[in-house]
Parts: C-alpha cells; sequence; structure tokens
C-alpha cells in the first residue's frame, strides 16, 4: 500500500456557508499539503445542497484558483444526509478513500492525518470522536449527549459522540451505497457495515461562522428517523403497554364485581370517563407510532431520487455525470 500513490477526497456539504469556506479552504489544503508529503493526493468536494447565498459562486471560485477544489450543486435542499450521500456516490469512483467532514470546521481538519494513519494501517472505517464538547452550548451539550443517550436505549448502535466525520475507504463506501433505503441515517449505517473499524478523538470547536443549521426542530426529526429508521423497538413498547392495560383491565373488572357485589352503588361515572380518555390516548399514540413506521415504508417504495443533481465544477469528467440535465 505505501508504494503506489493513494487517492483521498475530502466531501463537504454545504447548506449556506459563504460565511466560512474560504477559511474551511484554507485549512483544508494545509492538510493536503502534508498528505502530498506521504505519497497521498487529496481533492476537496463541496457538495453545495441547494443553498440560498453565494455558496455555490465561491465554490466555483475556489475550484477555479485550486485545482484541487471540486464541487458540485444539488438543485434543491436535500438536507445533510442525502448532499453527503450525493457526494459518496460521485466521489467513489475517483478515491481510495473518503472523509466526510462538515464545513464548519468544528471538527479539527488535522485529525484527518491522523485518520489517514488507521488506514495505511490497514483500517476500513475511521470514526472521528468528539471527546471534549466544553466549547458548544450548555443546551447543545445537553441535548446531545441525551440524543447518544435516547438512541441506544431505543437499540440504534451507534459510536458514542460520533457525528459524520469519519474516513471510509472506497470498499466500505461501496458496501454503503448498496444500502438501498431512502431514510438515511448513515452514522447507523455505517456502524453496521462491519469492516475493520477505528476511532480518534480530538476537541470540537465552536462554530467558526454563521449560524448551526441543526435547529432543535431539525435535531428531533433527526433523532426520530435514527430510531425509526433502525429499530422496532418503539412498536414493540407499544405492545407491551397494551398488554399492560389489559391486565390493569382485569383488576379494574375484579374490583368492579367486588363493589357490586358487596351492594355498594357506585358512582361509576368519573371512572369509566378517566379509563375511556386513558385509553383512547394510549390507542391514539400506538397508532401514531404504527403509522410513522407505514410512513417510513410509504417513502422507501417510492424510491424516490436521493438528490437531484444540478451541475458540477473543477472535476474530471465522467460518464456517471449523466442525470445532468
Ligand atoms: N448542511 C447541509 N444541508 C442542510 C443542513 C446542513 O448540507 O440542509 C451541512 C452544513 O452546511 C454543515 C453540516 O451539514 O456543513 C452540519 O451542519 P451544522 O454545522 O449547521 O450542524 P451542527 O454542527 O450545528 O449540528
Ligand atoms: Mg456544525
Amino acid at each position: 500500500m505505501e508504494q503506489t500513490k493513494q487517492h483521498l477526497v475530502i466531501v463537504v456539504p454545504c447548506y449556506n456557508e459563504e460565511a466560512v469556506l474560504e477559511e474551511t479552504t484554507r485549512r483544508l489544503l494545509g492538510v493536503a499539503a502534508r498528505l502530498e508529503e506521504r505519497q497521498v493526493g487529496t481533492h476537496l468536494f463541496y457538495i453545495d445542497d441547494g443553498s440560498r447565498d453565494g455558496t455555490w459562486s465561491l465554490i466555483r471560485r475556489l475550484s477555479a484558483a485550486h485545482s484541487e477544489v471540486w464541487g458540485l450543486k444539488l438543485a434543491v435542499n436535500a438536507g445533510h444526509q442525502h448532499a453527503l450521500w450525493a457526494g459518496l456516490e460521485v466521489a467513489v469512483s475517483h478515491a481510495d478513500a473518503i472523509v466526510s467532514i462538515d464545513a464548519d470546521l468544528q471538527d479539527d481538519p488535522d485529525v484527518i492525518l491522523q485518520m489517514v494513519d488507521h488506514w495505511m494501517e490497514g483500517a476500513d472505517l475511521v470514526f472521528g470522536v468528539r471527546d471534549d464538547r466544553s466549547t458548544d452550548t450548555w443546551f447543545k451539550r445537553v441535548t446531545a449527549q441525551g440524543f447518544y443517550r435516547m438512541m441506544r436505549a431505543m437499540g440504534t448502535d451507534l459510536v458514542y459522540n460520533h457525528a459524520d466525520y469519519r474516513l471510509m475507504t472506497r470498499r466500505a463506501v461501496r458496501a454503503l451505497l448498496a444500502f438501498p433505503e431512502r431514510n438515511l441515517f448513515l452514522r447507523g449505517m455505517v456502524k453496521q457495515l462491519g469492516f475493520r473499524q477505528a476511532v480518534v478523538t480530538y476537541a470540537r470547536q465552536p462554530r467558526m461562522a454563521g449560524e448551526s443549521k441543526y435547529p432543535l426542530s431539525k435535531m428531533l426529526a433527526f433523532a426520530w428517523d435514527g430510531i425509526t429508521s433502525f429499530s422496532v423497538r418503539p412498536l414493540r413498547l407499544f405492545i407491551g403497554l397494551g398488554l399492560a392495560f389489559i391486565l390493569v383491565s382485569f383488576a379494574v373488572i375484579v374490583w368492579a364485581l367486588a363493589v357490586h357485589f358487596s351492594g355498594h352503588s357506585m358512582p361509576g361515572w368519573t371512572s369509566l370517563l378517566v379509563s375511556v380518555w386513558f385509553i383512547g390516548g394510549a390507542i391514539l399514540t400506538a397508532l401514531g407510532v404504527i403509522g410513522e413506521y407505514v410512513g417510513k415504508i410509504y417513502s422507501e417504495v417510492k424510491r424516490r431520487p436521493r438528490y437531484i443533481e444540478d451541475c458540477r465544477c473543477g472535476m474530471p469528467s465522467d460518464a456517471s455525470a449523466a442525470n445532468t440535465h
């Protein structure tokens, strides 16, 4: 492996990131220069996820100025996971390994050097893991940690504190791309690939500029997707809850009969009303959960494209650019 030159592509999804891209490019090109000394050629691959600011024209300018910079523009915002997927799909035929990283430099780019070390030692997947969240806001830290705990409790196996900062070799990416689902939760899917996995840790930095593109509502939606795309444990929980209600209702029958035969008149109305509402609410919740899974099945069977390509820049032309129209 050491003799021949290896090729690395760094995939960076960008949504309204014009404030950070210049600095990101400077930092990543610095990493690329150091990798060059180790016989690893590097390209930066920016995926413009339907940004509404000047992100795409900036990517084009960067790509014109640096031959290492490639760009792919999606026609409409597809979401972080789908933009990343687009990058993997397009880059896989140009790379021996792919690193994915966020545009905002919260994940220390120098860690890529360690990821490459693990790759050279034979790992197929190298996960970047944050071991220090002290620069995040208290709220972000608590919600993020709650997220991992809840995911584990709900049966989704994740690398703790690993987001989408990772290195994958070409064969790992190809294996991932064979997953047919449309509801993407990459950090869970990647874990299931097996192969030889390694971990590198780093401290998480504050966002360099611009706002987080993951407000609480998107984070909750993401967590919900993570649970319902990966586990049927919530459905089982409701089966358990349903059985518990049946047991309770048996007890209520026994109690009601006992009261009846002891000759006391029953007020009745209150307890009836309460239980009707209670059971009704439980049934509605359970139906909602089932509906969520049915909805997932619906969106999977439609087999819609995960993203729509608009155009590319800076890349060597290849046959797979067919869906540009
Ligand atoms: N992102 C994207 N599409 C979206 C939302 C976000 O490509 O619809 C990108 C964004 O540009 C960034 C990465 O996903 O590179 C992570 O987003 P962000 O940093 O806002 O999330 P946070 O770090 O706050 O969780
Ligand atoms: Mg960020």
